[in-house]
């Protein structure tokens, strides 16, 4: 089998994954913050080493600005509907997940805020941070708060030039959001470099975690008003939230036994190496554009930029199909629109969609061939 489904969640994870949360749930899964009994305190030091190992890979300003969701969407809800306030302007991206764009709809759609598109794509392999910020210049209005965008596409290969928009969006007195969805473990994300006032991170995915398991990560001085209240197991006697981060965002028992296992992602991830996961993962991608590049019948999708997804259609056959004859000879990828209607519309891809190969960094060379073989055979049968 040659898994090519990595932007949906990667797989395998690092054996040292599943044995962290196997330890957790035999020998400290307590609950963490909940009594100052040795398996509570060993659950919440367990959970302290993954907020700490989290700090340190995004460059956060402290490991209390780090608390857990249950994956990415969760979190982009919680920054989204904790920051923004009644009467708000919010500029997204054209190439945003159904993630950001839903609950900005809805939140629109119930007269809270308002919202606009700003154009990503600018045609060239190095996305030109400056005309990128100057179409979001066209959009401020006295009412911006905040933008809000994908660090990296889900659905081909383009990352936005985060840094700039982080720096633009400070000299504008905006703040800066970002959905690391794609990019976490994949990409290096410095939060105090890049500018960045809340990141929002899947565990599942480039941090190998398991499924279950995302974090928020909040930039110096942002405060969120609270998603969910309830216990947290600090200021019990209180009728509301205290302003204690992390504890504020974590109303209710945390999953325990998935952030082990995501602590463990993390340092085999730090251990690896974000530049070498990622040269890894664009040479694999690079040399599978390169052979659909050469075949006939084969439409691929923004191929000149580099990353960890290769996007294409056959033509003339649905990508659910190809999808499906892919996976007869044991190939994983993704058909239709990847919970992506913005970034399909900007890509152009037609009805149906197009079929995403996204690799991880398990995936060898040699994948690229077995790929090439097995779609070779789909164009065949279909032609
Ligand atoms: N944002 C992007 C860019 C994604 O690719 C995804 C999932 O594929 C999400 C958000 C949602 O992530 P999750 O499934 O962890 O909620």
């Amino acid at each position: 089998m040659t898994y090519f489904d990595n932007a949906a969640t990667t797989f395998p994870k690092p054996l040292s994954v599943g044995d962290e949360m196997l330890r957790c749930v035999r020998i400290y899964g307590g609950n963490p913050g909940r009594g100052a009994h040795s398996v509570s305190l060993a659950a919440a030091k367990k959970v302290f080493e993954c907020r700490n190992e989290l700090a340190e890979l995004f460059g956060a300003a402290d490991t209390d600005r780090v608390f857990f969701v249950p994956n990415t969407t969760y979190g982009i809800n919680t920054v989204l509907k904790g920051l923004l306030r009644e009467g708000d302007h919010v500029i997204i991206s054209d190439m945003e997940h159904n993630a950001v764009w839903r609950p900005v709809c809805k939140m629109a759609r119930d007269g809270r805020i308002q919202y606009d598109v700003f154009k990503t794509l600018t045609g060239d392999a190095k996305q030109n941070p400056m005309r990128i910020c100057a179409n979001i210049a066209k959009l401020i209005r006295p009412n911006t708060r905040l933008v809000f965008c994908t660090h990296a596409s889900n659905i081909c290969s383009a990352t936005l030039p985060i840094r700039q928009i982080g720096e633009f969006c400070h000299r504008h007195g905006l703040l800066f959001a970002v959905d690391g969805a794609q990019s976490a473990g994949h990409e290096r994300i410095d939060m105090r470099d890049m500018n960045i006032d809340a990141l929002c991170v899947p565990g599942h995915k480039g941090l190998y975690g398991p499924q279950g398991s995302g974090a928020v990560i909040l930039g110096e001085g942002i405060t969120l008003d609270t998603l969910v209240e309830g216990g947290n197991g600090i200021d019990s006697l209180e009728a509301q939230m205290s302003l204690q981060a992390p504890e504020r965002y974590e109303a209710g028992t945390v999953a325990t036994p998935c952030i082990a296992g995501l602590c463990e992602g993390v340092k085999t991830v730090r251990r690896m190496g974000i530049e070498r996961i990622a040269g890894g993962e664009k040479a694999l991608c690079g040399r599978m554009r390169e052979m659909l590049g050469n075949m006939k019948n084969i439409e691929l999708y923004a191929p000149e930029y580099e990353g960890s997804i290769v996007l294409f259609n056959v033509r003339g056959v649905p990508s659910e199909r190809v999808a499906e004859l892919l996976d007869r000879q044991g190939i994983c990828v993704r058909g239709g629109y990847h919970c992506a209607a913005l970034a399909h519309r900007t890509l152009g891809t037609p009805d149906g969609g197009a079929v995403r190969a996204s690799v991880g960094m398990y995936n060898k060379m040699a994948d690229a061939e077995t790929f090439y073989r097995a779609l070779r055979a789909v164009t065949v049968a279909t032609s």
